[in-house]
């Protein structure tokens, strides 16, 4: 057996990798020819690489690592529990320990009337949950027909062939046969990119009413649940007007629609509160979670449930279950996290001083030339890039050339910011301390200043 370390060549660490690996959402001819970055450790919210450079982390990860990395007492909870427990499962009337607490603590977290959770090993498995358990609980209660989902187009909740489904991801669903039939995609509430001359709350109305329509096309008696990220993280940090949810909360109710909110990226502090349903007044049926549940030390994910369709569940036996699901490690794992959220109060901070830091530090670049309005909500972010604030004009070049040219500023800067077209988006881990977000500004400043050289170089402005 071959043994690797971190002390090896980074050179031949990335020729074993490009051989052998097949890298996510990733062109590996391309990752094979400039070879990958290598990340050997993390602290806090720095991660190093091979080359022994100090990366701040301005994206936790995939939206995840919310206490940071480096945390002694999760690697002890791991431990001691893989001695204890390392494995057993929560079918045929069993259960254990790690996966009942886990679903007390989070029943306790969760809104009121959401007391009942279901785990999956990730947020795609339980998106997957999620559309078996609605048409199931439709089916329960004499209608069967009620089986259509309605999702939105550029959402995102997972990879797998239902949860792709499920996204509105043109580019995923151009592979691969997605989507499955009986899912439907309404246009977005996203008023920068599309929202033309309209007011942002003339523009939240109008797509929040496309669900109507939507719900009206297919038949009342059809339509299942409507699915949705209370702000939509990998579609480009997605802040939607104030006047959308209210709307699709009042056609949920008026058409008996089941509400499912994929709390994945928005769960357990991200927005401020310890849900992003909190933070935009809803009240949804399902959440789906996942990343922050653990800080993504253990891949854990689940669907918490409302009483009433726990109640119809219930009363069927429910053929549907994953291996992993309640997992004893991965579940004393989160609790852990749950347990260091709470104690050093970690949602608070992001409404109280993270958030309010972060906001005030993204706006300082506001005057910047490529910068075309910040938005923001908690510790989720959103910088658009434009040639021109007023009218928020597209770019000249592909969609995505500039993006991508500043998140390679950024890195060249030891900084991680993601790009989702040309809008960069951040979302640090929320220990954050606030000389690290000077830290991410200035980097993301000087980041930004180069792109707007390189534009100006190439005659793209
Ligand atoms: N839903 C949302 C909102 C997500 O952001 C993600 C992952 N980015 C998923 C679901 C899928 O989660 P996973 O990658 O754990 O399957």
């Amino acid at each position: 057996m071959s043994v690797l370390s971190n002390h090896m060549p980074t050179a031949e660490l990335q020729a074993l990798d490009a051989a052998h690996h097949m890298h996510p959402f990733t062109t590996n001819d391309e990752l094979a020819e400039k070879g990958a970055r290598i990340i050997t450790r993390a602290k806090g919210v720095f991660l190093t690489d091979s080359e022994g450079n100090e990366i701040l982390d301005a994206m936790a990860g995939l939206w995840c690592v919310n206490i940071g990395y480096g945390r002694p007492e999760m690697a002890e909870v791991a431990a001691r529990q893989m001695m204890e427990l390392p494995y057993y499962n929560t079918f045929f009337m069993t259960t254990h320990v790690p996966a009942i607490a886990l679903a007390q603590e989070i029943a306790k977290l969760a809104p009121e009337g959401l007391n009942h959770v279901f785990f999956a090993g990730s947020g795609s498995e339980a998106n997957d949950t999620n559309i078996r358990m609605v048409r199931t609980y439709w089916a329960e209660k004499g209608k069967p027909a009620k089986s259509h989902i309605i999702s939105r187009k550029n959402a995102y909740h997972g990879s797998s062939v239902g949860s792709g489904s499920l996204g509105g991801m043109a580019y995923m669903h151009a592979q691969g046969g997605l989507p499955i039939p009986g899912i439907h995609h309404i246009n977005q509430p996203d008023w920068w990119a599309e929202g033309g001359d309209m007011t942002p709350e003339e523009f939240g109305l109008a797509r929040a009413e496309e669900l109507e329509a939507k719900i009206l096309e297919l038949g009342e008696d059809n339509v299942a649940a409507f699915i949705a990220e209370p702000i939509q993280g990998a579609g480009g940090v997605v802040i939607p007007p104030q006047t959308y949810w209210p709307e699709i909360q009042r056609i949920c109710d008026a058409y008996e629609i089941l509400l499912i909110a994929d709390e994945v990226i928005c769960g357990f502090g991200r927005t401020g509160n310890w849900f992003g349903s909190q933070t935009m007044g809803i009240r949804p049926h399902i959440m789906t979670i996942a990343k922050g549940l653990s800080s993504g030390y253990q891949p854990i994910g689940g669907s918490i449930v409302c009483d009433e369709v726990a109640q119809v569940i219930g009363a069927t036996e429910f053929n549907h279950g994953y291996t992993y699901s309640g997992h004893p490690v991965a579940a004393a794992v989160a609790l852990e996290n749950l347990r260091i959220l709470q104690e050093e109060k970690l949602v608070d901070r992001v409404r109280d001083v993270g958030g309010p830091a972060l906001k005030a530090g993204l706006e300082s670049l506001n005057d910047h030339p490529l910068v075309g309005g910040i938005s923001i909500k908690g510790m989720m972010a959103s910088i658009p890039l434009t040639p021109h604030k007023e009218s928020r004009a597209k770019f000249a070049t592909d969609a995505g050339t500039v993006g991508y040219m500043c998140r390679e500023r950024c890195f060249a800067n030891n900084l991680v910011m993601r790009h989702v077209g040309d809008r960069m988006i951040i979302s640090p881990p929320l220990v954050i301390e606030l000389d690290e977000i000077d830290l991410l500004i200035s980097r993301a400043k000087k980041a930004l200043d180069e792109t707007y050289a390189q534009l100006k170089d190439q005659d793209l402005l």
